[in-house]
């Protein structure tokens, strides 16, 4: 039973609320958007996460807004972004996007356990940085105390997929301006040693596994319909 707060209006057929569907897109991002309300004010901050296959987990300096208002219970809702192109029409009216985006809603709650703290952070670690919790010093237990981490259910959310060339007018097809699909992606540049690390230290293997892991798909594939 799908709940009317992630219920996909518009271009309800590429949806999904398929938990499957919804972890790979969560296992694909980078960047989440945590939006909340504090004193009537709604806010929307960007910030890194971790997705462990049932729970996302965001951390941060006890200061922040972030951090701070979303306490126990506090209701957020947490979306993830992945462009994978540029959809040109041949009008403008049926440009498009193509994109996997997830839209997560539900209450924030703080880990206090060390245990439990310290799973979110590795989860944030591997999240972009698979095999670096192991190959970096781990928090001490005053940086522990310092950072704070969240952690959102999303058992309530929804997933939404445009893939595939543009849907022009029928009457459009005649015009003569190229239309197609124009992809994008998230991608690695080569490593750049830190100055005062000892010259000649090759970049771990890890780092060659980050490249492919934060690409989208290059090119997608035909779709019957459109969406913008
Ligand atoms: C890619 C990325 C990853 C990040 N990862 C983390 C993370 O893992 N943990 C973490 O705590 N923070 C992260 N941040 C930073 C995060 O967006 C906030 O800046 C942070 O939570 C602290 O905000 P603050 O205390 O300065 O301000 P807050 O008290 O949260 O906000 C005060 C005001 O500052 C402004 N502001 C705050 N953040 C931003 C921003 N990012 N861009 C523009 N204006 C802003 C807004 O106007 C806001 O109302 C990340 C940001 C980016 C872009």
């Amino acid at each position: 039973m799908v709940s009317d707060r992630v219920r996909v209006q518009r271009y309800p057929d590429r949806a999904s609320y398929d938990a499957a569907a919804v972890a790979s897109i969560l296992r694909a991002g980078v960047v989440c958007h945590v939006g909340f309300v504090d004193r009537g004010q709604p806010f929307v901050i960007p910030t890194a996460y971790g997705f462990d296959g049932r729970v996302i987990y965001i951390h941060g300096i006890p200061a922040s807004r972030l951090v701070r208002v979303l306490r126990d219970g506090r209701q957020v809702c947490v979306t993830v972004t992945l462009v994978d192109g540029l959809v040109l029409a041949r009008s403008l009216f049926n440009h498009a996007m193509n994109y996997r985006s997830v839209v997560v809603v539900g209450a924030a709650r703080r880990l206090v356990e060390h245990a439990d703290k310290l799973r979110g952070l590795r989860a944030v670690s591997d999240q972009t940085m698979p095999g670096r919790w192991d190959d970096a010093r781990l928090p001490t237990p005053k940086e522990l105390r310092q950072t704070h981490v969240l952690v959102i259910s999303t058992t309530e959310a929804s997933a939404k997929i445009r893939t595939g060339p543009p849907l022009d007018d029928e009457e459009d097809y005649a015009l003569v301006h190229w239309a197609g699909v124009v992809p994008l992606g998230l991608t690695a540049g080569l490593p750049i040693p830190d100055p005062r690390m000892p010259t000649g230290r090759p970049a771990p293997p890890y780092l060659d596994r980050v490249r492919d892991l934060i690409a989208g798909p290059r090119v997608t594939g035909a779709s019957p319909d459109s969406s913008r």
